[in-house]
């Protein structure tokens, strides 16, 4: 079977040094195995994703020599294949509306952080305690009439029962057991896109026939919940190699905010791409 690989990044600032890392662990898989190296924008969170940033992104992959194979993949362009995805999991039963405000969400947590086995957490925090997942038909007819606004979640529980025991492989770290409640009742759809990171990733994967998925280790928690969907929906797994982050000489990770080390701002310094790989070589990378 031929390597396919892709890089996802999300178009909200430009492309920084951690980030040219990763576009070329992916590409370089996908150039020694002979394979296909993707490209694929993850622009669903609209309120942060500007179109320049993707220009800009794609402009400093060229310019890298992180050549892609056929059309990039614009999520913001393909809403009608989640739909189709979400509208099944929801004939399943699967899904469910959730009305919850930030706030009426932290209130419910601070309410059961008291109660004697707590407030159960996940990797990002609390999870979500599933106040709505309990809420009558006519309720949620009642607060979608209303003019309630609403996000889809994905009733954990009842989706681990269907789907039956998985497991994912990672090149370092081997098989790993999918664990589907790890982030509890996760969104599967956003309130102003009709769907979310996990979701549009696990279709996205499937649809481009991705065989190793590669990003950043910080990533393992999600590909836990991309399994169950895999499992569900009857995809096949892909594999996995989640790779360490680079970080400053303190252990601190690159991000969009360290303006001075964008592959912009050091193309403009008058840096070749080789001088760029260079110093993307002599980061450390988190432990
Ligand atoms: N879009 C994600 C990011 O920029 C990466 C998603 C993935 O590789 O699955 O962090």
């Amino acid at each position: 079977m031929s390597v396919v690989t892709r890089f996802a990044p999300s178009p909200t600032g430009e492309l920084h040094l951690g980030s040219a890392y990763s576009a070329r662990v992916a590409w370089q898989w996908a150039r020694e195995a002979g394979g296909r190296f993707l490209v694929r924008v993850e622009d669903t969170d609209i309120r942060r994703c500007r179109r320049e940033y993707e220009t800009a992104m794609l402009e400093d992959l060229r310019w890298l020599g992180l050549d892609w194979d056929g059309e990039v993949r614009r999520q913001s362009d393909h809403f009608a294949d989640y739909g189709r995805v979400l509208d099944e999991l929801d004939g399943r039963g699967l899904i469910y509306p959730c009305f919850c405000t930030r706030a009426d969400i932290a209130r419910e947590i601070a309410a059961a952080s008291s109660a004697p086995h707590g407030a159960p957490h996940g990797p990002d925090g609390p999870l979500y305690p599933g106040t709505c997942r309990h809420l009558s038909n006519e309720e949620r007819q009642r607060r979608v009439a209303d003019g309630v606004e609403f996000c889809m979640r994905l009733d954990a529980a009842r989706a681990a029962e269907q789907a039956g025991p998985y497991a994912f492989v990672d090149e370092t770290q081997g098989r790993i057991e999918g664990q589907p409640l790890l982030m509890g009742d996760f969104v599967i759809a956003r309130k102003d896109t009709p769907t979310s990171y996990h979701l549009a990733v696990t279709v996205d994967d499937h649809l481009q026939g991705v065989t190793l998925v590669t990003r950043g280790e910080d990533l393992l928690p999600s590909t836990h919940v991309h399994g169950l969907l895999q499992k569900l929906l009857g995809y096949a797994a892909p594999q996995y190699a989640h790779h360490r982050l680079l970080t400053d000489p303190t252990g601190r990770r690159f991000a969009k905010r360290d303006k001075d080390l964008t592959i912009r701002a050091l193309r403009e310094a008058g840096k070749t791409p080789q001088e760029v790989f260079a110093l993307i070589d002599a980061f450390p990378v988190s432990a």
